[in-house]
């Protein structure tokens, strides 16, 4: 076992504080790496607030992980001592069902472990996640980041960008897909860049007029107010597909609206009843409602190679791990350009 220090939710109310614990020791396939960035994802605040109801405390939030190898157990191939290397949202799958046999442990029959707030396959015991300055993860679960990544913005790919580049996968946007997403954060905001990334014409709908440069300088052709009834109606059909970033309870209809025939919105954000929808916004135009989750392992790595060889990276903020209540705080009021990475050396504070 090793000593190690994170930062802590210990009930659903109050703040994150420093947290000294202990990490497994290295079974014969772990490798152990030195988090040296954690990206802040809205996740870990509806996690740490128990927003779905299945928190279990002291919760380590964090799975925007990278950082480089300091040891590997004695059966390990895949990585070394000194590679960069990342973690996402999961840490672990039965690697056995027709889910896991795609690679799409995310989907796992029997459940997949995640990353932090899960239950290790093997000890029972609550896993502990990267707001913490090591971690120790099975090698299939760990990720290679590309040399031309720079590790300190790569942190968001492994999660704002995996749960928006697989829903465009899936729903094959690329040159000459007209598109749009909602709700310019962490995840809007990888959206925006994979999607053009990938040829796409991208139109941001925001709450937030501010957002209007930022928007163009990500790479959208044009900014959509949600609040602006007649900007919306004239938008009326005009997206192939919309991805839908919003973090909480919302009505949809106004934006199935706006998809033409054969067209598919994609929810990733808010886990949450959907207000009253009327049917016939989906039968009229055979349209698609549909949801997605993260991604799988395969298609993380598939990721960050194409952010590497794009030269794609998140905006991100650094922080320091004392700053992170302030953040959330800030996160909270859609306040972030556009995502908060941690910087791991600042927990040397709090070793004490
Ligand atoms: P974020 O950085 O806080 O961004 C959310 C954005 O949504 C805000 O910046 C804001 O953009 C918009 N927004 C906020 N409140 C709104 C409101 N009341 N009405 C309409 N728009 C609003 O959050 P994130 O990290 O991108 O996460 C977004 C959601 O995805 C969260 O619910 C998170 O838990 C979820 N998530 C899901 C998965 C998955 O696997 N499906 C993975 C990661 C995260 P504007 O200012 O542009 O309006
Ligand atoms: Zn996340």
């Amino acid at each position: 076992m090793t000593r190690a220090i994170g930062y802590a939710a210990l009930d659903p109310a109050t703040p994150l504080q420093p947290f000294p614990f202990e990490r497994r020791a290295l079974r014969d396939n772990d490798v152990s790496l030195r988090i040296r960035y954690c990206g802040v994802c809205h996740s870990d605040l509806h996690s740490c607030r128990n927003d779905w109801g299945n928190a279990r405390y002291p919760l380590v939030p964090g799975h925007e992980i990278v950082g480089e190898v300091t040891a590997v157990g004695p059966a390990v191939t895949r990585h070394r001592v000194g590679d960069r290397v990342a973690v996402g949202c999961l840490v672990d799958s039965c690697m056995a069902c027709p889910s896991c046999e795609i690679s799409h442990e995310h989907q796992c029959e029997a459940g997949s472990t995640g990353t932090y707030n899960g239950k290790d396959r093997v000890t029972g015991e609550l896993t502990l996640g990267g707001y913490s300055d090591h971690i120790v993860v099975r090698e299939e679960f760990v990720l290679k980041v590309p040399d031309r990544l720079d590790l300190a913005r790569a942190a968001p790919i492994l999660c704002a960008g995996i749960t928006t580049w697989s829903p465009l996968r899936r729903f094959k946007v690329g040159k000459g897909s007209r598109i749009a997403v909602v709700g310019l954060g962490g995840l809007g905001h990888m959206g925006v860049k994979l999607a053009v990334g990938l040829g796409a014409d991208v139109t941001v709908i925001t709450t937030s007029a501010g957002k209007t440069a930022d928007a163009l300088a990500l790479g959208a052709s044009a900014v959509l107010l949600s609040t602006d009834r007649e900007a919306m109606k004239a938008a009326n059909r005009r997206f192939d597909f919309i991805l839908d970033t919003v973090p909480v309870q919302h009505d949809v209809a106004p934006y199935v609206r706006l998809l033409r025939p054969e067209g598919a919105l994609v929810m990733v954000g808010a886990i949450d009843a959907l207000p009253s929808f009327h049917s016939g916004l989906l039968l009229g135009g055979n349209k698609v409602l549909a949801g997605s989750a993260i991604g799988g392992i395969a298609e993380t790595q598939e990721l960050l190679d194409f952010c590497a060889a794009h030269d794609i990276h998140p905006d991100c903020e650094m922080i320091s791990m004392q700053d992170i209540n302030h953040a959330w705080e800030r996160m909270e009021r859609a306040d972030v350009k556009y995502r908060f990475v941690i910087d791991m050396a600042s927990l040397e504070q709090d070793r004490a």
